[in-house]
């Protein structure tokens, strides 16, 4: 099966190479010369434009940051759709709205391309070790002939249900992480505040019914875990921006669907000052230093 992944970034280039890793051949391409250099020092191909990376290949994946990167990239004369083989099915990983998840895979279906969404949750840690988990949007038969190659990129593969789905579970999902990390931040300033060491405190709360994935897995508060951004300056990981673009599809989405989501917006409040304040590159568990 020959492949075609478009986005090499901090998610596309690691779910990229172990694709390459696989055995399978990936033509890559990305608006950014160093992220292709990346690929071609991995052992991948490169070419020099988007429908060239669409050329002759089995599956189209693409992985961008945002709704309108994938509208662009699709729609319009210049667009995939209209200079793509139909015979190739497409796969975008990318967070954006359900809404124009369905709007490009109905454009798609009209040209006749088999298309879904396949937006995924582990970070970058889980896009290297090819541990992501995928919510898919689109028909049964495309979904099962893609099954194979997500499994070389993630550990749990879910069909969500038509195009779309697989937005919107990772919308509900990123609100309530969004949340969460919240809340774990607030109870573990409170009991800082009141003299307690936050690595007991985490300890008997992860045994507690207080017990979440931030508290558990991904502790904000600085040296109470090895290995997470808390304890590197809030480096890497998954950035306050792209959790505030995630808290906006949420709160969008909920607002066209008459849907009540009072901590969802205020989340998203949350985290607009924290960008607001210069920290918009840190990871999102940087939230702990909001004051
Ligand atoms: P990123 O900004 O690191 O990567 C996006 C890449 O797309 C960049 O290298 C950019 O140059 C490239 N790009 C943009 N437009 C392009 C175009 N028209 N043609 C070719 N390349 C183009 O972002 P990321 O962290 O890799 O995230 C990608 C998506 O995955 C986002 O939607 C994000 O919300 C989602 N996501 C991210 C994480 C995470 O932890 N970083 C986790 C889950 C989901």
């Amino acid at each position: 099966m020959n492949i075609g992944f478009i986005g090499l970034g901090n998610m596309g280039l690691p779910m990229a190479i172990n694709l390459l890793k696989a055995g399978y051949q990936v033509a890559g391409f990305d608006l950014v010369q160093s992220q292709l250099d990346a690929f071609a020092k991995a052992g991948g191909k490169t070419v020099a434009n988007a429908n060239d990376a669409a050329k002759n290949v089995d599956v189209l994946i693409s992985m961008l940051p945002a709704s309108q990167h994938v509208e662009g990239l699709y729609l319009g004369d210049s667009g995939l759709l209209a200079n793509t083989n139909p015979q190739t099915i497409l796969v975008d990983c990318s967070t954006i709205s359900p809404k124009m998840a369905q709007a490009v895979a109905s454009a798609a279906q009209a040209k006749g391309f088999e298309m879904v969404d396949a937006p995924v949750s582990g970070g970058t840690a889980g896009a290297q070790a090819g541990t992501l988990t995928f919510m898919v949007g689109g028909q049964q038969s495309a979904v099962e002939r893609i099954r194979p190659l997500l499994e070389k990129m993630g550990k749990n593969i879910f069909h969500a249900g038509a195009n779309g789905a697989g937005q919107t579970v990772k919308v509900c999902n990123n609100m309530l992480l969004g949340i969460q990390m919240l809340g774990t931040c607030e109870a573990l300033r409170l009991g800082i505040a009141n003299g307690m060491d936050p690595k007991i405190l985490s300890d008997i709360m992860s045994k507690s019914s207080g017990r979440n994935w931030a508290l558990e897995l991904y502790n904000p508060c600085p040296g109470v875990m090895d290995n997470v951004p808390s304890s590197k300056d809030y480096a890497g990981g998954f950035g306050v921006d792209l959790m505030l673009k995630d808290m906006g599809l949420a709160t969008e989405n909920a607002e066209a669907l008459e849907a009540s989501v009072p901590l969802g917006k205020l989340a998203q409040q949350l985290y607009e000052a924290h960008s607001k304040a210069g920290h918009g590159q840190l990871d999102f568990s940087s939230v702990f230093n909001l004051k």
